[in-house]
């Protein structure tokens, strides 16, 4: 059978057969907690109702994000009430805030066809890379680095300019999380101004992108992308069961299990039985270790919050060049502010959205590789839209982002940096073995109960 037959008749399926998950009057709010009691009540949130959470809580005074459905409001916001909790009305009907972003159809061969003025679903975005590839041979490859549980390829795009210094290497992950769409669409955004720097006139473009090699992975969770197109806008994790899924941004080894994690298979934030226990995260790190020779960038995209966050998740402390990250990161700030006014805060998680936690991608490969400028980009916005950011929003996002990435990308020394591979051993790893122990022993009864 042709392949675009079975693409067609794949596409048909979907749409006749359908059967999304609706959010009509499901509200996005926002409460603020003020005391130890608000935090505690949202902690339990999810146990006692239909709740989803888009920021999770973590600190006092940080801003926690939640969808509530119709059913739950009554009861909900009595009981935030009685704790003298405040809450202010995000979007009053999520689904229409979704139904405004618009997913479009890439046309094969017609590269003006593809635009960041829409959502494109993972289909889509491959055949335009392909097509992409076809019109740089000897600059631009594609490959699939693994595949996944429903067997679609993860992949990979490799960009080496004519005339390149080959200084050292960037990898740029996008689309861990699946309903973070904003993600998937700067990567291709990034990908499209790497590949035509050679023809452009921004100098400081052109000057960067001759300076690395790159690689791409635009969506590390296809399927769970396709999920959320499909089924159900929010779902975040990865299809491994086809039901519950897991947090691949959770599954990574670096402090695995440790903290901010759930062993529930249920949770948003469940961190799968062992780390790179999954084919999305197990790929992505052999891919990684693959390139791990003077790779010195590693990029990680999500969304929504406007932060750039610097290893390591799972503590407070400031460890290896985290001074000189934070420099490079300000700077980026400023750039990303002048264009739009977008304003970004930099930090450890910790210090921004105001939790700690585990198996986190970036962190393992700075832990692990010694890669030294590792930072993760919560794309806008600040939750004004939150996931459900409209079409007409991407191409700014990502003008303002490639300015941030730019300035991040511009070389501080003659050479490549390297991290000692002495530096910042902190002798926490007998607690989190411990941890894990600990963990895994609960998972099992979880498991088999
Ligand atoms: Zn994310």
């Amino acid at each position: 059978m042709h392949p675009n037959i079975g693409f067609f008749i794949i596409f048909t399926f979907y749409i006749n057969y359908c059967d999304c998950r609706k959010y009509y009057n499901y509200t996005l709010y926002r409460g603020i907690p003020v005391e130890d009691a608000h935090l505690k009540f949202f902690m339990n949130l999810t146990k006692m109702y239909d709740v989803n959470f888009w920021r999770e809580p973590g600190l006092l005074y940080k801003p926690v994000d939640f969808v509530v459905s119709p059913e739950v409001k009554p009861v909900f916001l009595k009981e935030a009430n009685n704790l003298g909790l405040y809450l202010t009305t995000m979007i009053v009907d999520v689904q229409k805030a979704f139904d405004m972003q618009t997913v479009k159809t890439y046309i094969r061969r017609k590269m003006d066809s593809f635009d960041w003025y829409s959502y494109y679903r993972t289909e889509d975005i491959y055949q335009w890379l392909r097509d992409l590839a076809k019109a740089h041979p000897s600059e631009m490859e594609l490959h699939s680095i693994g595949r996944t549980y429903e067997n679609r390829d993860i992949m990979s795009v490799r960009i080496l300019l004519k005339g390149s210094k080959n200084r050292s290497r960037v990898i740029v992950e996008g689309g861990i999380h699946a309903r973070e769409w904003i993600a998937p669409a700067f990567v291709t955004y990034f990908i499209h101004q790497i590949i035509k720097a050679p023809s452009s006139n921004n100098m400081v473009l052109k000057e960067i992108a001759l300076t690395y090699e790159w690689f791409f992975i635009p969506i590390l969770n296809p399927d769970g992308y396709e999920f959320s197109h499909v089924e159900d806008r929010l779902w975040r994790k990865n299809r491994h069961d086809g039901r519950f899924g897991v947090d691949l941004n959770r599954n990574f080894d670096h402090a695995f299990g440790t903290v901010g994690v759930k062993f529930n298979k249920q949770s948003e934030i469940y961190c799968g039985p062992y780390a790179f226990s999954e084919r999305e995260s197990n790929s992505m790190a052999n891919f990684i270790m693959s390139k791990r020779e003077a790779l010195e960038y590693y990029f990680a995209f999500h969304s929504y919050g406007q932060y750039m966050i610097i290893p390591y998740a799972n503590n407070k402390y400031h460890e290896d060049n985290f001074d000189e990250v934070k420099n490079m990161c300000n700077d980026a700030k400023t750039k990303i502010a002048q264009r739009f006014n977008t304003q970004y805060t930099v930090g450890t998680a910790y210090d921004t959205v105001g939790y700690v936690t585990s198996g986190v991608s970036g962190c393992w490969v700075k832990r692990r590789l010694r890669v030294p400028y590792v930072v993760t980009f919560e794309l806008r916005d600040n939750g004004f839209h939150g996931f459900a950011l409209p079409p007409n929003k991407i191409l700014p996002t990502c003008q303002e982002t490639m300015d941030g990435v730019l300035s991040l990308l511009s070389p501080r020394r003659d050479k490549f940096t390297e991290l000692r591979v002495t530096d910042s051993a902190r002798p926490a790893f007998v607690m989190d073995k411990i941890v894990i122990f600990f963990n895994t022993f609960l998972f099992i009864i979880v498991w088999f109960d």
